[in-house]
């Protein structure tokens, strides 16, 4: 029997639409559409792509886009003095690094410079240590997408056994902690893992992300299992079998005949990423709001000054 698919595409339009009329009662409230600001350094084609289609998406739920352009030369402090620019304006609500940076800086060093508060790729030590904490926090957007299709899915993840393929700070880790909140039975694996199809056979909810193009074979999917394709691995067409070139870390073609649901790669995961960009920045600019309203409700005895 055929898998399900899981449409990314459906349920990203539709947590966009909530998003835009959020925006649309935020402004209502507060007179100020909130903004997104991207900051890209250097050229690369790809990474160009990606920060074009989130400022498009920005406009299109009412946020205000900021698109900040560094060249592929510029030094830590330069970028540095960027974030911090965007960091102390106002009309900035949450503010993305557009990773990878070139190779002579320090991604991490440089996320690590914007505030919790505005940051919207949920990666900084402060939003990381709230996940793991289990309090309130910006969630990066990736795994917290995947949270949103397995709800739409209606996967019952309380008691679920859910393996997660790669440990990334950007994805592996974040959704396994995710997971984890929700009472789900949590493993992930690595590189190092000893026998990944036998780890990845018991699981009832499987998410891969290791980045390696049909690493998943149908024989590591369990029956009726829910599998989650994070991977976007760039082949050629006539690799890929795809006019887009792209595949998964999972053989479809094998896995939707065992598994319930699935998600395709392209029209999966890829799409929720964005929409959860958009949610993380409504998010921030209320939390911003929220402390405005808070401080300028306190006289400076209040605050100690
Ligand atoms: P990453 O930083 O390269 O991490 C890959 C992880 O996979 C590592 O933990 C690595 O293990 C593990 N791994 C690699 N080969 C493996 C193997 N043969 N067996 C088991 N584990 C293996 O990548 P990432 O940033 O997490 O991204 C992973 C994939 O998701 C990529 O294809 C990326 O393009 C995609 N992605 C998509 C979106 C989206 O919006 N759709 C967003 C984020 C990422 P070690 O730690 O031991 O090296």
């Amino acid at each position: 029997m055929s898998a399900t698919i899981i449409d990314g595409k459906a349920i990203a339009a539709r947590v966009r639409e909530g998003v835009a009329r959020e925006v649309g009662s935020f402004i209502a409230e507060t007179g100020q559409a909130p903004g997104l600001a991207t900051v890209l350094v250097g050229e690369d084609p790809a990474s160009a792509v990606y920060v074009g289609g989130k400022q498009r998406a920005c406009v299109e739920v009412g946020m205000v886009p900021f698109d900040r352009r560094l060249p592929a030369d510029a030094s830590f402090e330069q970028v540095a003095e960027e974030l911090d620019a965007l960091g102390s304006d106002p009309a900035v609500s949450g503010i993305l690094l557009q990773l990878p940076v070139p190779e002579h800086l320090d991604g991490p060093a440089l996320t690590a410079l914007i505030g919790p508060d505005k940051d919207v790729d949920g990666l900084t030590p402060v939003n990381a240590g709230l996940l793991s904490l289990g309090r309130p926090g910006l969630r990066p957007c990736t795994p917290s997408g995947v949270m949103e299709m397995l709800r739409d899915t209606g996967v019952e993840l309380q008691g679920a056994e859910a393996v997660v393929v790669g440990r990334s700070n950007l994805f592996g880790k974040p959704m396994a902690q995710l997971l984890l909140a929700e009472n789900a039975t949590v493993t992930v694996c690595h590189s190092r893992t000893r026998d990944l199809r036998e780890v990845c056979s018991r699981a009832e909810i499987l998410i891969a992300a290791a980045g390696r193009p049909r690493l998943i074979a149908g024989d590591f999917v369990r029956p009726g299992a829910v599998v989650i394709d994070v991977g976007m691995n760039r082949l050629t067409p006539a690799e890929a079998g795809n006019k887009s070139g792209l595949v998964g870390d999972v053989d479809f073609a094998a896995a939707v005949e065992i598994a319930s649901a699935i998600t395709p790669v392209p029209g999966g995961v890829g799409p929720m990423t964005i929409a959860f960009l958009l949610r993380n920045t409504l998010q921030a600019a209320r939390y911003q709001q929220n402390l405005l309203a808070l401080l300028s409700g306190l006289d400076a005895g209040e605050l100690g000054g």
